[in-house]
């Protein structure tokens, strides 16, 4: 778990109020005894099919992971979920993203060009229950991941994966990642092929007078499309499954200084290295 130890040291650096987390399910509050996977097996079995170890890489660092049961910090979060809620409760979300997940995979190459994303193509008649299914599961996995830094989620992400089809001061996105999108160019030239799995930094705003957590973004992408969460007091944007059967995929834009650490990456052949990574 490099990521969220170097993202936790960051926030404790800013005296940012956390909470220990661990050894309880942030969703039911029962113990936690589970070790939830940070990226979904299905999408780690996609690297190591082939026989292939995928490369762990992020804050400097890189970890070669030996299959996707792997239980590295890279890939499970801390004891935050209980197994009842990792497993039992959570299926249908689970089957519900494996479809997104295959859907974003089989069309990777193109979803740079396309501005929605037809759930009816993915789900079928069942595309609202299964975009709320979709939904949820986004929602355990980021919840998973504040949990596990040590920021509580907030009480109507649970009302959310308890049944609730609307949460207040937080929503999911449908984004696409310029700077992924520019790195893909680039892993295509080299892999042939690219469903490497990325996590946006986790970004965080707080109270001006304890410094608590009051909001928080990140994204979860695939190649270099996916879900981002936005839980901020002023957050109007609508979750996605409120919008329609094809809700918008926004443009995550990158900075100038982004574009040329690619290009400059990209001319030293450091992604040739790669058989395939992820970060987390
Ligand atoms: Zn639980």
């Amino acid at each position: 778990m490099a990521g969220n130890r170097q993202s936790r040291k960051k926030f404790e650096n800013a005296k940012i109020h956390l909470d220990n987390l661990q050894g309880i399910c942030w969703w039911c509050k029962s113990t936690a005894d589970s070790l939830e996977h940070r990226h979904k097996k299905t999408d780690l079995n996609r690297f190591t099919r082939d026989g292939i170890q995928p490369e762990w890489v992020g804050n400097g660092k890189s970890e070669i992971i030996r299959g996707p049961n792997s239980k590295s910090e890279a890939v499970r979060f801390g004891r935050v979920l209980c197994q009842t809620c990792n497993n039992k409760r959570s299926q249908d979300f689970d089957k519900a993203y494996d479809k997104f997940s295959n859907a974003l995979v089989e069309s990777m190459d193109s979803w740079w060009h396309r501005d929605s994303v037809d759930l009816i193509h993915i789900y079928g008649t069942t595309w609202k229950q299964d975009s709320l299914n979709l939904a949820r599961y986004y929602i355990k996995n980021f919840g998973c991941l504040m949990a596990d830094l040590g920021i509580s989620p907030p009480q109507t992400m649970r009302d959310f994966l308890n049944g609730s089809e609307a949460m207040d001061n937080v929503a999911l996105l449908l984004v696409k990642s310029e700077s992924h999108y520019l790195a893909h160019r680039y892993l295509l030239q080299t892999l042939g092929d690219n469903y490497s799995l990325f996590r946006t930094p986790s970004t965080v705003w707080t109270s001006s007078e304890d410094k608590r957590v009051i909001g928080y973004t990140s994204s979860s992408l695939i190649g270099y499309v996916g879900v981002q969460i936005l839980w901020h007091p002023a957050c109007n944007y609508p979750n996605f499954t409120t919008c329609s059967s094809s809700p918008p995929l926004h443009v995550l834009e990158t900075t100038n200084k982004s574009r040329i650490l690619i290009a400059k990456a990209a001319v030293r052949s450091k992604f040739a290295k790669f058989s395939s990574f992820f970060s987390s």
